[in-house]
């Protein structure tokens, strides 16, 4: 990248976010689009089908109060599943207690959630949802333990647990 692009870029990025923030849109993000044709439903079919505190997790990217969560504190073994189309997200081999009061996992099932650069605080951060539903999960971070090294932050409202 040359220096008057990166330039541009590190000027570009806050105005956006701060524009965003003077203006606060009232509707959030909509939420990602689904990549199976069954699970493009319409708001009113999610509302149907969800809580309303899921709702706001899945379909609006909200985010649960921290420590609110029970599945916070699961240690069993089992799988975590998306709670909006039931796809596997996550297993316990790969949860670990990050003190941050979500569920963290340091590596998803394979092909399961996918991920998008979202700018609702000031500092840009990776969203990532359900790759079937394009339900919202979380975000994640680079300062999870190894293998990974990542930290897939979750919102508890939008997993599903079934222990083994
Ligand atoms: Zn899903």
């Amino acid at each position: 990248m040359n220096q008057f692009l990166s330039r541009r870029i590190f000027i570009l990025i806050p105005a956006m976010s701060l524009l965003k923030f003077i203006f606060k849109p009232k509707k959030v993000l909509a939420s990602s689009l689904a990549s199976e044709e069954d699970w493009n439903l319409s708001k009113e079919e999610w509302k149907n089908k969800l809580s309303p505190e899921s709702f706001y997790i899945l379909r609006e990217e909200g985010t649960e109060r921290a420590f609110s969560s029970q599945l916070n504190n699961e240690k069993r073994k089992g799988i975590f599943y998306c709670a909006g189309c039931n796809q596997a997200l996550f297993t316990s081999d790969t949860k670990f207690d990050s003190g941050t009061g979500w569920p963290s996992f340091w590596d998803p099932i394979q092909g399961s959630i996918e991920t998008k650069i979202d700018f609702k605080l000031i500092v840009p951060r990776t969203e990532y949802h359900c790759s079937r539903c394009g339900g919202h999960q979380g975000h994640v971070f680079n300062d999870g333990p190894m293998p990974t090294g990542k930290r897939y932050c979750n919102n508890g409202l939008a997993l599903r647990f079934m222990p083994e």
